[in-house]
Formats: C-alpha cells, sequence, structure tokens
C-alpha cells in the first residue's frame, strides 16, 4: 500500500516534470526565434534622415581621398565559418562597396583595392594604395579565433601600425582606428574585446615587432578593422545579411566622418635661413588648427632621436635648434595633437648640411 502510494506520486511527479520541460522547451524556443540579429541605427533607418546625416558629413568629407581595401578574394577565400556559407573575402567585400558609396555620396573620393572576386596579393595592396594619391588606407577584415573549436569569441576591433617605442609609429593612425572603432562597435552592438580599453589594438599584439604587412608596407595613415567574428554562431547569420553589411558599412561611415570634424594640425616649414649659424642650426614650422594645437602633444626627432623644441603660443610657430650640426643629411620629423587629441599626418622634412654650412632644404 505504501509502496503504491509512492509510486503513484512518483508517477505523478514524473508527467509534471515532463510537461515542464516540454514548457521550457517551448519558451526556450519562442526566446530563441524572438532575438534581434541587429538594431537600426536612428540615423540610418529612415531614408531620408540617412541622406540628411551624409548630407551633414559631407562637410567634413567632401574632397576627402580614402583607400579602402575589402581584405582577401578570389584565389583566397579559405576563411569562412564552419558550415561554410559565411566567406570572409565576400562579407569584406560587401561591408566595402556600402562605405563606397556612402563615401562617394558625401563627396568623398574613394580608390579601392577590389570591386568584385579577385586575387590582389597582400603586397600590391599598399602599392596600389601608396601610389593611389589617398590620404587614409582602410583595410576591412573580418576575424576567427585561434582554436577552430572556439565558436563564442566574437568583438570588434581596429589595428594600427607598431607600438608607441617605434619609430615607424605614426599616432594619427591610432586616431583613425578610435573613431571607426567607437561607431562601429556601437552599430554592431559588439563589445571590443577583452586586450584593449577603447578596442583598438597595436598589430604588434599580433605579430611582436613586425605587425600586418599591409599596415607596415602602406605610407600613409592606414587601419585594418577586424569587424566581428565570422565564426561566431550568431555573427555568422548576421554577417551574411545584406541589410546588416549596410549598416556595418554606416559605422565605419560615421566613424570616418567623425574623425574629420575633428581635424588635425597642418604643419609647414617656414624657411629663415638668417637664423643659420656657423655650427648651429636654427628651422621653425608653422603649426595650423582650428580647435588649438594642444602643446604638450609636440614631438621633434631629428634623425629618429627626440630633440627639444621652442612653441610659441601666439603665433603657433615651433622652432628647433640644433647644435654642432656636421654636414650631412637629417630628417626632421614633427608630430602635433589639436585639442580634440587627433595628431597631425606624418610630416617629415629632408635637410642637406653641406661643408659651407649652407642648408639645402628639400621637402
Ligand atoms: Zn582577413
Amino acid at each position: 500500500m505504501r509502496k503504491e502510494f509512492y509510486i503513484n506520486i512518483s508517477k505523478k511527479f514524473s508527467v509534471l516534470v515532463l510537461i515542464f520541460l516540454l514548457s521550457a522547451c517551448s519558451r526556450t524556443t519562442i526566446i530563441t526565434y524572438n532575438i534581434p540579429l541587429y538594431e537600426y541605427p536612428s540615423d540610418w533607418k529612415d531614408i531620408a534622415v540617412r541622406e540628411k546625416t551624409i548630407a551633414e558629413y559631407s562637410k567634413y568629407l567632401i574632397g576627402r581621398k580614402i583607400f579602402l581595401d575589402p581584405g582577401h578574394g578570389g584565389d583566397d577565400r579559405k576563411n569562412k565559418n564552419k558550415k561554410g556559407d559565411v566567406i570572409e573575402a565576400d562579407v569584406n567585400l560587401h561591408v566595402a562597396l556600402y562605405l563606397k558609396k556612402n563615401l562617394e555620396a558625401s563627396g568623398a573620393k574613394v580608390n579601392i583595392s577590389r570591386m568584385k572576386d579577385t586575387t590582389i596579393a597582400l603586397a600590391d595592396r599598399s602599392v596600389l594604395a601608396n601610389n593611389s594619391g589617398a590620404e587614409i588606407f582602410v583595410s576591412i577584415h573580418h576575424n576567427a579565433p585561434a582554436k577552430t573549436e572556439d565558436d563564442y569569441t566574437n568583438y570588434t576591433a581596429a589595428y594600427y601600425h607598431a607600438g608607441e617605442n617605434n619609430y615607424e609609429f605614426e599616432p594619427c593612425s591610432h586616431d583613425i582606428a578610435k573613431y571607426i572603432e567607437r561607431d562601429l562597435s556601437y552599430v554592431m552592438r559588439n563589445p571590443i574585446g577583452l586586450g584593449s580599453f577603447d578596442g583598438t589594438y597595436s598589430d604588434y599584439n599580433i605579430y611582436p615587432g613586425e605587425g600586418f604587412s599591409v599596415l607596415r608596407k602602406t605610407i600613409i595613415p592606414a587601419v585594418l578593422i577586424e569587424c566581428g567574428f565570422h565564426t561566431n554562431h550568431l555573427e555568422e547569420t548576421r554577417l551574411n545579411n545584406d541589410e546588416f553589411n549596410q549598416i556595418q558599412a554606416w559605422g565605419i561611415f560615421r566613424g570616418l566622418a567623425k574623425y574629420f570634424k575633428a581635424g588635425k594640425p597642418e604643419i609647414s616649414f617656414i624657411q629663415d635661413s638668417s637664423k643659420v649659424g656657423n655650427n648651429s642650426l636654427k628651422i621653425s614650422f608653422a603649426l595650423k588648427d582650428s580647435t588649438g594645437i594642444n602643446p604638450k602633444s609636440i614631438q621633434v626627432f631629428i634623425n629618429k632621436e627626440e630633440k627639444g623644441f621652442m612653441f610659441d603660443n601666439a603665433s603657433n610657430v615651433l622652432s628647433v635648434n640644433v647644435n654642432d650640426v656636421k654636414p650631412g643629411e637629417y630628417i626632421i620629423r614633427v608630430i602635433a595633437a589639436n585639442k580634440n587629441g587627433n595628431h597631425s599626418f606624418p610630416y617629415y622634412k629632408k635637410i642637406l648640411v653641406s661643408d659651407s654650412f649652407s642648408p639645402e632644404l628639400e621637402n
């Protein structure tokens, strides 16, 4: 009797557990289908608002020359998700073409390494960019984790070349990376990864002492974006969606527009041969920026060695004195940031000092 009672209870309990599990499963299924894959940026969803935004940003982008590089393509189509239906080369191209469209609509001039699924060698991408007359280089990629079984990792990252103590490092590339990263990760609703506080990374993190060759060999300010991970189980669905690719392009476009809106100092050489002495050289540069120059940001290098200088806040003139100058060739590099924190584009001045100590100045 007592035993039967327990059996009855146990049977009833089993039925309850079954009902609970079924309801839990069905609830899970409904929740899964209700998760939005992406959201519409408020300045993109409505076409009239989108066009107004493009017109607003054209003030900062008109005439700008930008080189876009959709990564991989042609013979290089090996990076894909596990199912094999999300191919990185294709996603990169879709995003780049939508970005090109937005930039051109705002008056920028765009060069691109490929318009379709063609093979372009890595070294050729830098050569194309360097010869294009473009001001900046933006390479577009999607990422994969080191372990193939990892379908969890996902974040947006923007890379710039090299470490801060490296002479080749150009802080303006880091500035561009910051602006793109902020707006791209925001529209994608992606995190920025745990290896950085703002989602920007030196390419030395991946290849210590070398960085990415496409960034190292490109002489104009350059960034490489890893928009997301095509191996992530949710991201792979979004990346194959044309509308989502347009939203990604919108994020990069907005980042670039805001970067140029924040401006950057322009540096020009002031020739002043009267200041040339027997064994010392005084050279001056004019620093120009509508927001003002941050004097603490200024750095001067002569043949890779950092040197002291004088900066006059009123006239924005930077003066460099070099003592005990021997005949030879000197490369002077000047870096300055404006009050929005944006750094000047790479500025180098070559000076030839002859035996008679009449410096020949070259651009
Ligand atoms: Zn790639």
